[in-house]
């Protein structure tokens, strides 16, 4: 018989997720949304293992929220496989654009752009898995796209990667259900990083006027970009009480866009 009352269901939505005795990893996490992660996990309790390829960013983000640091190419396969396993939260965040037309787009690009977004996913989740089994909780989150759900021209393998990303993000949720493991995408639209600075100069340089507004919020109905500790903030709920039944499922965060 399921003896949780609406009201109490509600009471423990509010509660803030406790990770205290948790370990987390997280990639990309010297920079934008993964480091905002680690510190988000970190202010829930739980000890973060960070992982980039950039050493100094990553040591610099390990200090900052009492974790270890882990200085790896995701792209480097046996470099993944080092990596530490017991893992009770898994994010998997690291990722990279390349724009190019579909017709010009450089395989061997396309290829690293899987292997980082798609292949490492995999090997971090088969390496993470067993603990989380063993102990009967598991929480995997995919920092995936809109471009995971839609399409946008000249984004050829960011587009294909982050949809590879949600089906894997789908399997590994039906396999782990009877462990008690959730794994779901968060999808945000146009976050405050590096990366999407990088897209913005880009804009500018080809002569595109008012690149933000005119480019990249113009399908956006809310007219800002997002702060990647909106994104962790998403992150840590879907790590915590009010969550156990969201799995498999893609959360937008993008004002709109996928809407509109
Ligand atoms: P970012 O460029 O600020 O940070 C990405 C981090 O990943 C960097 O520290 C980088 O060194 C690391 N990284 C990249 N390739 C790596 C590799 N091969 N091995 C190890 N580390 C690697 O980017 P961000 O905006 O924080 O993006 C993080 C994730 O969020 C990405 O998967 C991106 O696709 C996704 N995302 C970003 C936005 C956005 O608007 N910024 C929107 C939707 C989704």
């Amino acid at each position: 018989m399921n003896t949780v009352t609406p009201a109490a269901a509600h009471a423990s939505a509010a509660e803030r997720a406790n990770l205290s005795g948790r370990t987390a990893l997280v990639t990309g996490a010297g920079s934008g949304i993964g480091r905002a992660c680690a510190a988000a996990l970190a202010a829930a309790g739980a000890e973060v293992h960070a992982v980039d390829r950039d050493g100094d960013a990553v040591r610099e983000v390990a200090l900052a929220v009492g974790g270890t640091a882990h200085v790896a190419d995701l792209a480097d396969l046996d470099a993944v496989a080092a990596l530490p396993g017991e893992v009770d939260v898994l994010v998997n965040n690291a990722g990279f654009q390349h724009v190019a037309s579909l017709g010009e787009f450089p395989a061997e690009r396309f290829e690293l752009m899987h292997r980082v977004m798609v292949t490492a996913p995999l090997l971090l989740m088969q390496r993470c898995l067993p603990h989380m089994r063993g102990g009967g909780w598991g929480r995997i989150v995919n920092v995936s796209s809109v471009h995971g759900l839609r399409a946008s021209a000249n984004k050829a393998g960011y587009v294909a990667a982050k949809h590879a990303l949600e089906g894997l993000s789908k399997v590994a949720a039906v396999e782990g259900a009877p462990h008690g493991i959730t794994s779901n995408c968060v999808n945000p639209g146009y976050v405050r990083t590096p990366l999407v600075e990088r897209q913005l100069d880009d804009l500018a340089a080809a002569g595109r006027e008012d690149p933000l507004g005119s480019v990249l919020l113009d399908r956006t109905p809310v007219k800002r970009l997002l702060e990647p500790e909106e994104v962790a903030a998403a992150v840590v709920w879907l790590c915590g009480p009010g969550s156990g039944f969201v799995t498999g499922s893609s959360l937008t965060l993008d004002g709109g866009w996928t809407a509109n």
